[in-house]
Protein backbone atom coordinates (compact mmCIF):
# COMPACT_ATOMS: atom_id res chain seq x y z
CA UNK A 1 0.00 0.00 0.00
CA UNK A 2 1.39 3.38 -1.43
CA UNK A 3 0.56 6.65 -0.37
CA UNK A 4 1.72 10.23 -1.44
CA UNK A 5 1.91 12.92 1.55
CA UNK A 6 2.88 16.28 0.82
CA UNK A 7 5.52 17.39 2.92
CA UNK A 8 3.49 20.55 4.48
CA UNK A 9 0.69 17.70 5.55
CA UNK A 10 3.15 15.45 6.91
CA UNK A 11 4.24 18.17 9.21
CA UNK A 12 0.85 19.90 9.97
CA UNK A 13 -0.08 15.95 10.74
CA UNK A 14 3.36 15.28 12.77
CA UNK A 15 1.88 16.30 16.63
CA UNK A 16 2.10 14.91 19.75
CA UNK A 17 -0.78 12.17 20.02
CA UNK A 18 -2.01 9.50 22.38
CA UNK A 19 -1.78 5.48 21.23
CA UNK A 20 -5.31 4.76 22.83
CA UNK A 21 -4.47 1.67 24.42
CA UNK A 22 -7.59 2.79 26.59
CA UNK A 23 -8.94 6.43 27.08
CA UNK A 24 -9.14 8.61 28.78
CA UNK A 25 -5.30 8.09 28.74
CA UNK A 26 -2.98 8.43 31.88
CA UNK A 27 -2.42 12.08 31.76
CA UNK A 28 -5.89 13.03 32.41
CA UNK A 29 -5.91 10.51 35.78
CA UNK A 30 -5.78 11.98 39.14
CA UNK A 31 -4.10 11.65 42.06
CA UNK A 32 -7.50 11.87 43.98
CA UNK A 33 -7.69 8.48 42.98
CA UNK A 34 -5.77 6.07 45.41
CA UNK A 35 -6.07 2.50 46.55
CA UNK A 36 -9.50 3.56 48.47
CA UNK A 37 -11.13 4.09 45.39
CA UNK A 38 -9.55 1.01 43.44
CA UNK A 39 -10.20 -1.25 46.57
CA UNK A 40 -14.27 -0.11 45.37
CA UNK A 41 -13.23 -1.26 42.32
CA UNK A 42 -12.16 -4.56 43.37
CA UNK A 43 -15.14 -4.43 45.63
CA UNK A 44 -17.64 -4.41 42.76
CA UNK A 45 -15.79 -6.92 40.45
CA UNK A 46 -15.89 -9.36 42.94
CA UNK A 47 -19.54 -8.79 43.13
CA UNK A 48 -19.44 -10.00 39.45
CA UNK A 49 -17.86 -13.13 39.15
CA UNK A 50 -18.46 -14.14 35.60
CA UNK A 51 -17.02 -10.96 34.15
CA UNK A 52 -14.16 -11.61 31.64
CA UNK A 53 -10.91 -10.73 33.63
CA UNK A 54 -7.35 -10.45 32.46
CA UNK A 55 -4.06 -10.33 34.10
CA UNK A 56 -0.86 -8.21 33.16
CA UNK A 57 2.09 -8.98 35.58
CA UNK A 58 5.07 -6.36 35.30
CA UNK A 59 8.42 -7.77 35.48
CA UNK A 60 11.08 -4.59 35.77
CA UNK A 61 14.10 -6.19 35.20
CA UNK A 62 16.89 -6.10 32.19
CA UNK A 63 20.39 -7.21 31.54
CA UNK A 64 20.60 -3.57 30.70
CA UNK A 65 19.24 -0.38 29.84
CA UNK A 66 18.57 0.41 26.55
CA UNK A 67 19.17 3.44 25.19
CA UNK A 68 16.26 3.89 23.37
CA UNK A 69 13.88 2.43 26.20
CA UNK A 70 10.70 3.24 26.63
CA UNK A 71 9.43 0.90 29.18
CA UNK A 72 9.73 1.43 33.30
CA UNK A 73 12.68 -1.13 33.38
CA UNK A 74 15.22 -1.13 35.98
CA UNK A 75 19.12 -2.97 36.00
CA UNK A 76 19.29 -4.76 39.69
CA UNK A 77 22.05 -4.64 41.63
CA UNK A 78 22.18 -8.38 42.27
CA UNK A 79 19.95 -11.67 40.94
CA UNK A 80 18.47 -11.48 44.75
CA UNK A 81 16.53 -8.22 44.01
CA UNK A 82 14.41 -9.84 41.71
CA UNK A 83 13.58 -12.32 44.50
CA UNK A 84 13.08 -9.57 46.91
CA UNK A 85 10.73 -7.93 44.35
CA UNK A 86 8.41 -11.45 44.28
CA UNK A 87 7.97 -11.27 47.43
CA UNK A 88 6.40 -8.09 47.32
CA UNK A 89 4.58 -9.17 44.25
CA UNK A 90 3.02 -12.28 46.49
CA UNK A 91 2.14 -9.62 48.84
CA UNK A 92 0.41 -7.31 46.04
CA UNK A 93 -1.19 -10.31 44.65
CA UNK A 94 -2.18 -11.60 48.44
CA UNK A 95 -4.25 -8.38 49.03
CA UNK A 96 -5.86 -8.18 45.70
CA UNK A 97 -7.51 -11.58 45.98
CA UNK A 98 -8.32 -11.32 49.42
CA UNK A 99 -10.84 -9.00 47.86
CA UNK A 100 -11.80 -10.57 44.83
CA UNK A 101 -11.55 -14.30 45.31
CA UNK A 102 -10.33 -17.25 42.87
CA UNK A 103 -11.26 -15.68 39.54
CA UNK A 104 -11.10 -17.32 35.86
CA UNK A 105 -8.12 -15.76 33.27
CA UNK A 106 -8.62 -15.59 30.02
CA UNK A 107 -5.84 -13.53 29.32
CA UNK A 108 -2.33 -13.03 31.22
CA UNK A 109 0.73 -11.57 29.53
CA UNK A 110 3.84 -10.52 31.63
CA UNK A 111 5.85 -7.43 30.38
CA UNK A 112 8.64 -5.45 31.72
CA UNK A 113 11.40 -4.84 31.45
CA UNK A 114 12.25 -8.67 30.40
CA UNK A 115 10.25 -11.34 32.41
CA UNK A 116 12.71 -13.61 31.27
CA UNK A 117 15.39 -12.08 33.16
CA UNK A 118 14.80 -14.52 36.03
CA UNK A 119 16.46 -17.30 36.48
CA UNK A 120 14.53 -20.78 35.81
CA UNK A 121 13.32 -21.07 39.48
CA UNK A 122 12.33 -17.41 39.75
CA UNK A 123 10.26 -17.88 36.81
CA UNK A 124 8.99 -21.10 37.94
CA UNK A 125 7.78 -19.52 41.25
CA UNK A 126 6.01 -16.25 39.29
CA UNK A 127 4.07 -18.97 37.21
CA UNK A 128 3.26 -20.84 40.76
CA UNK A 129 2.11 -17.47 42.03
CA UNK A 130 -0.51 -16.59 39.56
CA UNK A 131 -1.63 -20.24 38.98
CA UNK A 132 -2.47 -20.51 42.93
CA UNK A 133 -4.50 -18.05 42.70
CA UNK A 134 -6.50 -17.77 39.50
CA UNK A 135 -7.32 -20.14 37.00
CA UNK A 136 -5.62 -19.22 34.20
CA UNK A 137 -7.09 -20.04 30.58
CA UNK A 138 -7.07 -18.21 26.76
CA UNK A 139 -3.78 -16.05 25.74
CA UNK A 140 -0.92 -17.13 28.34
CA UNK A 141 1.87 -14.60 26.95
CA UNK A 142 5.05 -13.02 27.68
CA UNK A 143 7.47 -10.72 26.40
CA UNK A 144 10.76 -12.04 26.39
CA UNK A 145 14.68 -11.04 25.25
CA UNK A 146 16.58 -13.60 23.94
CA UNK A 147 19.61 -11.99 25.14
CA UNK A 148 19.18 -12.70 28.71
CA UNK A 149 18.56 -16.16 28.73
CA UNK A 150 19.66 -19.49 27.20
CA UNK A 151 17.51 -20.74 24.33
CA UNK A 152 16.24 -23.53 26.50
CA UNK A 153 14.10 -21.22 28.06
CA UNK A 154 11.26 -21.58 25.85
CA UNK A 155 10.92 -24.85 26.61
CA UNK A 156 10.30 -24.25 30.45
CA UNK A 157 7.73 -21.13 29.39
CA UNK A 158 5.57 -23.87 27.10
CA UNK A 159 5.88 -25.99 29.92
CA UNK A 160 4.33 -24.07 32.71
CA UNK A 161 1.49 -23.02 30.18
CA UNK A 162 2.73 -20.15 28.02
CA UNK A 163 1.44 -20.42 24.49
CA UNK A 164 2.32 -17.21 23.01
CA UNK A 165 5.52 -15.49 23.48
CA UNK A 166 6.96 -12.49 22.08
CA UNK A 167 10.47 -11.24 21.25
CA UNK A 168 12.61 -7.66 20.73
CA UNK A 169 14.38 -7.06 17.32
CA UNK A 170 14.20 -3.67 16.94
CA UNK A 171 16.70 -3.64 13.52
CA UNK A 172 19.57 -6.30 12.88
CA UNK A 173 22.23 -3.80 11.67
CA UNK A 174 25.18 -3.64 13.83
CA UNK A 175 25.47 0.35 13.66
CA UNK A 176 21.68 0.95 14.54
CA UNK A 177 22.37 -1.76 17.58
CA UNK A 178 25.33 -0.02 18.97
CA UNK A 179 23.47 3.40 18.90
CA UNK A 180 20.61 2.54 20.65
CA UNK A 181 23.11 0.66 23.12
CA UNK A 182 21.35 -2.88 22.34
CA UNK A 183 23.74 -6.00 20.68
CA UNK A 184 21.85 -8.93 20.09
CA UNK A 185 23.09 -11.24 17.35
CA UNK A 186 20.81 -12.73 14.51
CA UNK A 187 21.89 -15.85 15.30
CA UNK A 188 20.62 -15.54 19.00
CA UNK A 189 17.24 -14.25 17.98
CA UNK A 190 17.21 -17.21 16.01
CA UNK A 191 17.95 -19.76 18.35
CA UNK A 192 14.83 -18.24 20.28
CA UNK A 193 12.55 -18.35 17.64
CA UNK A 194 13.61 -21.73 16.60
CA UNK A 195 13.64 -23.15 20.05
CA UNK A 196 9.89 -21.28 20.53
CA UNK A 197 8.88 -23.15 17.49
CA UNK A 198 10.34 -26.57 18.58
CA UNK A 199 8.33 -26.18 22.10
CA UNK A 200 5.11 -25.69 20.46
CA UNK A 201 4.00 -22.25 21.09
CA UNK A 202 1.19 -21.24 19.25
CA UNK A 203 2.18 -17.90 18.42
CA UNK A 204 5.64 -16.11 17.95
CA UNK A 205 5.79 -12.55 17.95
CA UNK A 206 8.89 -9.85 16.55
CA UNK A 207 8.74 -6.85 17.84
CA UNK A 208 10.89 -4.04 14.89
CA UNK A 209 11.18 -0.38 15.62
CA UNK A 210 11.56 2.32 12.97
CA UNK A 211 12.90 5.71 13.73
CA UNK A 212 15.95 4.50 15.33
CA UNK A 213 19.73 6.19 14.78
CA UNK A 214 21.23 5.46 11.23
CA UNK A 215 18.48 4.01 10.19
CA UNK A 216 18.27 4.06 6.38
CA UNK A 217 15.32 2.46 3.67
CA UNK A 218 18.37 0.27 2.65
CA UNK A 219 19.20 -0.77 6.46
CA UNK A 220 15.67 -1.29 6.88
CA UNK A 221 14.86 -3.25 3.94
CA UNK A 222 17.81 -5.78 5.17
CA UNK A 223 15.94 -5.88 8.85
CA UNK A 224 12.81 -6.50 7.21
CA UNK A 225 13.81 -9.21 4.94
CA UNK A 226 15.90 -11.34 7.45
CA UNK A 227 12.60 -10.80 9.75
CA UNK A 228 10.51 -12.14 7.40
CA UNK A 229 13.12 -14.99 6.92
CA UNK A 230 12.37 -16.00 10.54
CA UNK A 231 8.61 -16.35 9.50
CA UNK A 232 6.72 -15.12 12.52
CA UNK A 233 3.08 -15.53 13.54
CA UNK A 234 2.94 -11.77 13.96
CA UNK A 235 4.70 -8.84 13.85
CA UNK A 236 4.69 -5.59 15.80
CA UNK A 237 6.60 -2.25 14.21
CA UNK A 238 6.52 0.65 16.51
CA UNK A 239 7.91 4.14 16.26
CA UNK A 240 10.57 4.95 18.05
CA UNK A 241 9.29 7.60 20.64
CA UNK A 242 12.32 9.90 21.39
CA UNK A 243 11.24 11.35 24.63
CA UNK A 244 14.39 12.50 26.76
CA UNK A 245 12.41 14.69 28.82
CA UNK A 246 10.35 11.74 30.22
CA UNK A 247 13.11 9.27 29.61
CA UNK A 248 16.60 11.23 30.50
CA UNK A 249 18.65 7.42 29.94
CA UNK A 250 17.47 8.53 26.04
CA UNK A 251 19.84 11.14 26.53
CA UNK A 252 22.63 8.87 25.27
CA UNK A 253 20.91 8.52 21.66
CA UNK A 254 22.57 11.16 19.35
CA UNK A 255 19.69 13.20 18.13
CA UNK A 256 21.63 13.90 14.87
CA UNK A 257 21.40 10.57 13.78
CA UNK A 258 17.56 9.78 14.30
CA UNK A 259 15.73 10.01 10.70
CA UNK A 260 13.50 13.36 10.14
CA UNK A 261 9.76 13.03 10.29
CA UNK A 262 9.17 12.02 6.28
CA UNK A 263 12.20 9.86 6.65
CA UNK A 264 10.26 7.98 9.64
CA UNK A 265 7.14 8.36 7.35
CA UNK A 266 9.08 6.93 4.82
CA UNK A 267 10.54 3.78 7.05
CA UNK A 268 6.99 2.86 7.97
CA UNK A 269 5.49 3.17 4.68
CA UNK A 270 8.22 0.29 3.59
CA UNK A 271 7.55 -1.67 6.60
CA UNK A 272 3.52 -1.54 5.55
CA UNK A 273 4.58 -2.54 2.35
CA UNK A 274 7.01 -5.08 2.63
CA UNK A 275 4.97 -6.95 5.54
CA UNK A 276 1.52 -7.18 3.31
CA UNK A 277 3.30 -7.51 0.28
CA UNK A 278 4.99 -10.98 2.58
CA UNK A 279 1.33 -11.83 3.14
CA UNK A 280 0.80 -10.31 6.25
CA UNK A 281 -2.66 -8.80 7.41
CA UNK A 282 -2.09 -5.08 8.81
CA UNK A 283 -3.83 -4.70 12.02
CA UNK A 284 -4.62 -1.46 13.41
CA UNK A 285 -2.23 1.00 14.30
CA UNK A 286 1.16 -1.28 14.27
CA UNK A 287 0.68 -4.52 14.17
CA UNK A 288 0.89 -7.66 11.61
CA UNK A 289 -0.42 -11.19 11.49
CA UNK A 290 -0.43 -14.10 9.38
CA UNK A 291 -3.98 -14.39 7.77
CA UNK A 292 -4.58 -17.87 9.75
CA UNK A 293 -3.61 -15.76 12.94
CA UNK A 294 -5.98 -15.49 15.66
CA UNK A 295 -5.64 -11.80 15.31
CA UNK A 296 -6.03 -11.37 12.24
CA UNK A 297 -9.25 -13.86 12.35
CA UNK A 298 -10.59 -11.56 15.06
CA UNK A 299 -10.31 -8.36 12.70
CA UNK A 300 -11.96 -10.28 9.98
CA UNK A 301 -14.64 -10.97 11.98
CA UNK A 302 -15.21 -7.28 13.60
CA UNK A 303 -14.00 -9.08 17.47
CA UNK A 304 -10.80 -7.08 17.57
CA UNK A 305 -10.43 -4.95 21.34
CA UNK A 306 -7.92 -3.03 22.44
CA UNK A 307 -6.66 -2.54 25.97
CA UNK A 308 -3.36 -1.69 27.95
CA UNK A 309 -1.96 -5.26 26.21
CA UNK A 310 -2.33 -3.80 22.91
CA UNK A 311 -4.59 -5.25 20.59
CA UNK A 312 -6.87 -8.23 21.70
CA UNK A 313 -9.05 -11.14 20.32
CA UNK A 314 -10.21 -11.23 24.06
CA UNK A 315 -13.52 -9.05 24.64
CA UNK A 316 -11.85 -9.08 28.02
CA UNK A 317 -13.86 -6.42 30.25
CA UNK A 318 -11.68 -6.14 33.17
CA UNK A 319 -7.95 -6.27 33.70
CA UNK A 320 -5.87 -6.63 36.80
CA UNK A 321 -2.74 -5.63 36.85
CA UNK A 322 0.03 -6.35 39.40
CA UNK A 323 3.93 -4.79 40.03
CA UNK A 324 5.59 -1.51 39.67
CA UNK A 325 4.14 0.95 37.46
CA UNK A 326 1.13 -1.79 36.25
CA UNK A 327 -2.19 -0.26 34.64
CA UNK A 328 -5.64 -1.73 35.87
CA UNK A 329 -8.36 -1.63 34.10
CA UNK A 330 -11.53 -2.81 37.05
CA UNK A 331 -15.00 -1.90 36.37
CA UNK A 332 -14.69 1.50 34.37
CA UNK A 333 -12.09 2.49 36.61
CA UNK A 334 -8.52 2.87 36.04
CA UNK A 335 -5.83 2.71 38.47
CA UNK A 336 -1.39 2.83 38.12
CA UNK A 337 0.77 1.40 40.56
CA UNK A 338 3.63 3.34 42.14
CA UNK A 339 6.47 3.52 39.06
CA UNK A 340 9.48 2.65 40.65
CA UNK A 341 10.76 -0.46 42.58
CA UNK A 342 11.61 1.22 46.06
CA UNK A 343 8.47 2.64 47.07
CA UNK A 344 6.29 -0.04 45.53
CA UNK A 345 8.18 -2.60 47.59
CA UNK A 346 8.18 -0.30 50.79
CA UNK A 347 3.66 0.22 50.21
CA UNK A 348 3.15 -3.45 50.06
CA UNK A 349 4.96 -4.21 52.75
CA UNK A 350 2.63 -2.17 54.67
CA UNK A 351 -0.22 -3.94 53.57
CA UNK A 352 -1.34 -0.91 51.31
CA UNK A 353 -2.52 -1.39 47.82
CA UNK A 354 0.63 0.59 45.97
CA UNK A 355 -1.88 2.86 43.45
CA UNK A 356 -0.98 6.05 43.03
CA UNK A 357 -3.49 7.92 40.05
CA UNK A 358 -6.33 6.13 38.65
CA UNK A 359 -9.79 7.93 37.06
CA UNK A 360 -12.99 6.29 37.61
CA UNK A 361 -15.18 6.40 34.06
CA UNK A 362 -17.96 9.47 33.71
CA UNK A 363 -20.19 8.32 31.29
CA UNK A 364 -18.80 9.93 28.81
CA UNK A 365 -15.71 8.82 29.08
CA UNK A 366 -17.20 5.47 28.83
CA UNK A 367 -18.74 6.67 25.58
CA UNK A 368 -15.62 8.13 24.00
CA UNK A 369 -13.91 5.34 24.99
CA UNK A 370 -16.34 2.70 23.17
CA UNK A 371 -15.91 5.16 20.18
CA UNK A 372 -12.20 5.62 19.88
CA UNK A 373 -11.22 2.00 20.37
CA UNK A 374 -13.70 0.70 18.25
CA UNK A 375 -11.77 2.81 15.61
CA UNK A 376 -8.27 2.07 16.32
CA UNK A 377 -9.66 -1.31 15.80
CA UNK A 378 -12.16 -1.83 13.10
CA UNK A 379 -10.74 1.85 10.72
CA UNK A 380 -14.22 3.28 10.49
CA UNK A 381 -17.17 4.60 12.79
CA UNK A 382 -20.64 3.74 11.93
CA UNK A 383 -22.79 6.48 13.15
CA UNK A 384 -25.17 3.63 14.91
CA UNK A 385 -22.31 2.38 17.02
CA UNK A 386 -23.46 3.98 19.96
CA UNK A 387 -27.16 3.66 19.78
CA UNK A 388 -27.88 0.62 21.68
CA UNK A 389 -25.72 1.12 24.89
CA UNK A 390 -26.03 4.96 24.68
CA UNK A 391 -29.96 5.59 22.80
CA UNK A 392 -28.09 7.91 20.33
CA UNK A 393 -25.94 8.27 17.13
CA UNK A 394 -22.45 9.47 17.87
CA UNK A 395 -22.65 12.70 16.10
CA UNK A 396 -25.89 13.31 18.87
CA UNK A 397 -23.40 12.45 21.61
CA UNK A 398 -20.14 14.67 19.79
CA UNK A 399 -21.94 17.70 19.22
CA UNK A 400 -19.89 19.49 16.27
CA UNK A 401 -17.63 16.19 15.66
CA UNK A 402 -18.82 15.98 11.91
CA UNK A 403 -17.59 19.36 11.56
CA UNK A 404 -14.30 18.48 13.44
CA UNK A 405 -13.81 15.76 11.24
CA UNK A 406 -14.39 17.87 7.83
CA UNK A 407 -10.84 19.28 7.73
CA UNK A 408 -9.30 15.29 7.89
CA UNK A 409 -12.31 14.40 5.37
CA UNK A 410 -10.70 17.51 3.60
CA UNK A 411 -6.75 15.92 3.60
CA UNK A 412 -7.96 12.93 2.40
CA UNK A 413 -7.43 11.44 5.78
CA UNK A 414 -11.39 9.68 6.16
CA UNK A 415 -13.95 9.68 4.44
CA UNK A 416 -17.58 10.75 5.64
CA UNK A 417 -20.92 9.69 4.85
CA UNK A 418 -24.73 9.66 6.64
CA UNK A 419 -23.46 6.40 7.72
CA UNK A 420 -20.61 7.35 9.49
CA UNK A 421 -16.49 7.83 8.66
CA UNK A 422 -13.95 5.29 7.11
CA UNK A 423 -10.15 5.57 7.54
CA UNK A 424 -8.66 5.69 3.95
CA UNK A 425 -5.50 3.65 2.86
CA UNK A 426 -3.84 7.05 3.80
CA UNK A 427 -5.79 7.83 7.20
CA UNK A 428 -4.21 4.43 8.11
CA UNK A 429 -1.19 5.94 8.87
CA UNK A 430 -2.37 8.29 10.73
CA UNK A 431 -5.07 6.63 12.91
CA UNK A 432 -3.86 8.61 16.17
CA UNK A 433 -4.99 11.99 14.70
CA UNK A 434 -8.21 10.68 13.39
CA UNK A 435 -9.05 9.40 17.29
CA UNK A 436 -8.03 12.30 18.42
CA UNK A 437 -10.94 14.12 17.14
CA UNK A 438 -13.18 12.46 19.98
CA UNK A 439 -10.53 12.79 22.67
CA UNK A 440 -12.17 15.41 25.25
CA UNK A 441 -8.84 16.07 27.00
CA UNK A 442 -6.48 17.07 24.81
CA UNK A 443 -8.57 20.39 23.87
CA UNK A 444 -6.49 22.86 26.96
CA UNK A 445 -4.85 25.87 25.54
CA UNK A 446 -3.31 26.17 28.85
CA UNK A 447 -1.77 22.75 29.18
CA UNK A 448 1.61 22.60 26.77
CA UNK A 449 3.36 20.30 28.74
CA UNK A 450 4.73 17.46 26.47
CA UNK A 451 3.20 14.26 27.26
CA UNK A 452 2.75 12.06 24.38
CA UNK A 453 5.35 10.97 21.45
CA UNK A 454 4.69 12.24 18.30
CA UNK A 455 2.37 10.84 15.58
CA UNK A 456 5.10 10.69 12.65
S1 LIG B 1 15.26 -4.94 27.23
FE1 LIG B 1 13.35 -3.85 26.77
S2 LIG B 1 12.57 -3.15 28.75
FE2 LIG B 1 14.72 -3.72 29.04
S3 LIG B 1 15.88 -1.81 28.79
FE3 LIG B 1 15.84 -2.82 26.77
S4 LIG B 1 14.02 -1.97 25.75
FE4 LIG B 1 13.82 -1.48 27.94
Amino acid sequence: MRVDVSPDLLTRLDRPGPRYTSYPTVPAWTSDFGADQWRAALDALAAAPDRETSVYVHLPYCVRRCHYCGCNAAVPECRSDVDRYLDHLERELDLVCARIGRRRVSQMHWGGGTPNYQTDAQIRRTWQLLADRFELTGELSLECDPRAAKSEQPYLLRELGFNRISMGVQDFDPAVQEAIGRRQPEKVTRRWVDASRDAGFESVNLDLVYGLPHQTPEIFADSLARVLDLDPDRLAVFGYAHVPWAKPHQAAIDEAALPSGPERFALYQQAVETLTEAGYVWIGLDHFARPEDELAVALAERRLHRNFMGYSTRPTLDMLAFGNSAIGDVCDRFAQNTPLVDPYEQTVARGELPVVRGLELSAEDRMRRSVILHLMCNLELPWEVTRESWGATVPELIGGIEARLEPLAGEGLITLDQAGLHVTDLGRFFLRNVAMEFDAYLDDPEDDRPRYSRTV
